[in-house]
């Protein structure tokens, strides 16, 4: 990593210490989403969909199931896209995220996002793109996946729209997505500054984002084939776990291991109770449990953290009338609230129909 590399990484590790267990004043509006690029694993659930249940306790939230950034990588497929976001939006509401204290809509079928995108990305200078850490490390991929688009080169943008389209105030970041934030604050000011508008700055949000590995104790990633789905099935879970690689140090039953070298113990610290953390610790140390045990302790946790989500997913995707209508009333209350700011854009703008042609 180059000296400036470097600063850049101190300087966002000390801003997020600094803003992290920073709670957001009451009245806050949070805003997030997810791309409909597959099915949710469990990072997407420790990673933000955890923090969004919590959330939802003080704050109002508008939650996305994002297509059209779903699209920017996958526009070859977009059936494929499109099929997600059913799966995705149900498994949100399986997990407890509630359709009525928050808006959870469909970003495509809220097209104030677009609208909004349009005036943002003609004030957004291509420098402030071209300086995204994030762009910086995908250009070698996305020309090597024929995703070397505008589309995945304005993402940034598209993700400000979408903030600021219901004047959202907070946002729940992890630290690499902290410059993608800056971007959109900046895009913002510069807007409020050019049109006298007053769109809020959207703040950061941080939590705690657990180290998931695979369940091949690699990186967790979709091209690994090592993803650990959300709502899997038992017998899924216990295959699963059976398959995963345990400390190599641990040859025979007898053999002591160190749970620190295991991914085996890295899914109990997200699943278990601390009571089950120091058996396994202290088993695993001793050879006084074998791999097998500890496995069948984590996969029934596992079960017993998944099976009531399990059930209701299957629930609402079978009594399809019912998530139409959750899924219909959300996008239409984000559409209202879209609308609502879009006028105001307009008005700002001098583009309003009453405006002089
Ligand atoms: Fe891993 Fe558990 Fe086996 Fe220890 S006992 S090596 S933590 S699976």
């Amino acid at each position: 990593m180059t000296e400036a590399g470097e600063d850049q990484l101190k300087s966002t590790e000390l801003q997020v210490k600094r803003l992290q267990g920073v709670k957001p004043p009451a009245g806050s509006i949070i805003m997030s989403g997810m791309r409909s690029t597959a099915k949710l694993h469990i990072g997407n659930y420790f990673g933000a969909l955890k923090n969004w249940l919590e959330l939802q306790k003080e704050y109002q939230g508008y939650y996305g199931v994002m297509n059209w950034h779903g699209m920017t990588t996958a526009y070859k497929t977009p059936h494929e896209v499109q099929h997600f976001v059913r799966d995705i939006y149900a498994e949100w509401i399986a997990w407890g995220l509630d359709p009525e204290k928050n808006v959870i809509f469909i970003q495509s079928e809220v097209p104030q996002h677009v609208e909004l995108f349009m005036y943002f990305v003609m004030l957004t200078p291509m420098g402030w793109l071209e300086r995204v850490p994030t762009w910086k490390d995908a250009e070698e991929d996305a020309k090597a996946t024929d995703t070397h688009n505008l589309g995945r080169f304005s993402y940034p943008v598209l993700q400000a729209a979408d903030v600021a389209v219901y004047r959202g105030t907070h946002v729940p970041v992890g630290q690499d997505q902290l410059a993608h934030l800056e971007l959109s604050r900046e895009v913002v000011r510069r807007f409020n500054f050019l049109y006298g508008g007053n769109i809020p700055e959207p703040k950061p949000i941080f939590s705690e984002t657990p180290i998931l590995l695979g369940s091949d104790g690699r990186k967790m990633s979709k091209s690994y084939g090592n993803v650990f789905n959300l709502t899997q099935e038992e017998d899924e879970v216990t295959k699963t776990l059976r398959a995963m690689p345990t400390d190599p140090a641990r040859v025979r039953r007898t053999d002591p291991g160190e749970p620190t070298k295991c991914p085996v113990y890295t899914y109990h610290r997200m699943f278990s109770r601390p009571e089950d953390l120091s058996w396994v610790e202290e088993g695993c140390r001793s050879a006084g449990i074998g791999c097998g045990d500890c496995k069948k302790k984590l996969a029934e946790n596992i079960n017993a953290l998944m099976a009531k989500p399990r059930e209701k997913k299957k629930e609402l995707l079978q009594r399809s009338d019912t998530l139409d209508s959750i899924i219909a009333d959300g996008c239409q209350r984000a559409r209202a609230k879209a609308t609502e700011t879009l006028n105001q854009v307009k008005e700002w703008t001098g583009f309003s129909s009453r405006g002089d042609f």
